[in-house]
């Protein structure tokens, strides 16, 4: 064993070293239909006023730690409750790490739950973190199980329960009603976490329903909606309970370009918003056109993707990518997946490549 490998075997966790690294494809010369990104970038005019308020940014300070303007905005502009704030995040990614490192401890292990398959962040952030994940899967319909997941919840107490809603990779949204029987599950020791990352394409939310529920955290994201690249996520709860994820917070988290950008951002969020009515237009297109496809199941979407079943998901992926469309192969991920696809809803031009490359893969 050389020196590194020694050095590395008694510093790094060996679950860690266990793990695999978080794959992302090369996308280089493809239509990118695999990460949910909003295709359209703002219109020049407003880059050219967002070039300039960049360009006046102080990069030699530190960002002013409260975020009290950004804050307000999001408050004022994305339906936070009267009396509720928000936290940011670097990425909501960086908000489910926070909501793992607040709730694991050393005394008992801590442990998260989550339906699966669902977000893969919620079991990689769970378990870096040291705590259990337990993932309770869906039904063979992609449905939540929901007496299997009050079972698990009196089982395991979980301080966590993650519920994508909609859900990726499957897109569909869980019972509202079901979602709420979690939420009382976990009252009094646990936290039930919406993730909301796809509300704009879902126009369904239980963000105003947080007065109901102490123990109810609301978290989005700006990623889908057409900011993936400043990573900007937000999370709203009970004040007392925000103070408390607020501590993990690293007081620094959001950098100075990121805050004037969404600033910006949502003083012209008409803009994002048109946008994210075109891709549900879009959506609701693709999604008529795949059905008419002989052998292709399509799932009910409430997101800015679409999730298929093909005859064989391994031979199609293949013969999109040599067309140079990358989608997501989502098959491997769990059983209930066999043989599924993930595609990301674009422009209408995209779409129509990935029509045409997806028809004749199934034709030939
Ligand atoms: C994309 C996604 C996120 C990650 O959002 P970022 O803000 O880009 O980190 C969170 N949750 C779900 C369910 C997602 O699909």
């Amino acid at each position: 064993m050389s020196a590194i490998d020694t050095l590395i075997n008694s510093t790094i966790r060996s679950d860690v070293r266990a793990a695999a690294g978080y794959h992302v494809a090369d996308a280089s010369g493809f239509i990118k239909l695999d990460a949910m990104e909003n295709p359209y970038q703002l219109p020049h005019h407003l880059r050219d006023d967002l070039a300039q308020r960049l360009a006046d940014v102080a990069l030699n300070r530190y960002p002013v730690a409260s975020y009290s303007t950004l804050k307000q905005r999001i408050v004022d502009k994305l339906g936070v409750p009267a009396g509720y704030d928000v936290i940011l995040g670097n990425g909501s990614d960086e908000l489910i790490s926070i909501l793992c490192m607040a709730c694991a401890t050393q005394d008992r292990r801590a442990t998260a739950l989550a339906p699966t398959p669902s977000f893969v962040m919620y079991q990689r952030s769970t378990q870096f973190a040291g705590m259990d994940y337990v993932g309770v899967p869906l039904k063979a319909d992609l449905t939540l199980d929901l007496p299997a997941m009050l079972d698990a919840i009196a089982q395991h107490k979980p301080s966590l329960v993650f519920l994508s809603y909609p859900n990726n990779p499957t897109g569909n949204l869980f019972a509202e009603d079901d979602i709420v029987a979690i939420i009382k599950a976990l009252d009094g020791f646990g936290l039930a976490v919406v993730d909301e990352a796809y509300e704009p394409f879902a126009q369904q939310t239980f963000m105003h329903r947080l007065p109901e529920f102490e123990n109810l955290v609301v978290m989005r994201t700006v990623s889908k909606l057409g900011l993936a690249g400043i990573r900007l996520g937000y999370l709203s709860a009970a004040p007392r309970l925000l103070a408390e994820l607020d501590k993990v917070r690293p007081p620094y988290n959001i950098n100075v370009l990121t805050q004037v950008a969404a600033e910006f951002a949502l003083d012209h969020l008409e803009v994002l918003n048109q946008q994210a009515a075109d891709l549900r237009a879009a959506r609701g297109d693709l999604m008529a056109a795949l059905a008419r496809l002989p052998g292709v199941e399509v799932f009910p979407s409430a997101a800015n993707f679409i999730l298929i079943r093909v005859p064989n998901s391994d031979d199609a992926y293949a013969k999109l990518l040599s067309r140079k469309v990358l989608v997501k192969n989502v098959s491997k991920m769990h059983s209930v997946l066999t043989n599924c696809l993930r595609i990301t809803v674009s422009t209408p031009e995209e779409n129509s490549t990935f029509l045409d490359a997806f028809a004749a893969s199934q034709a030939a």
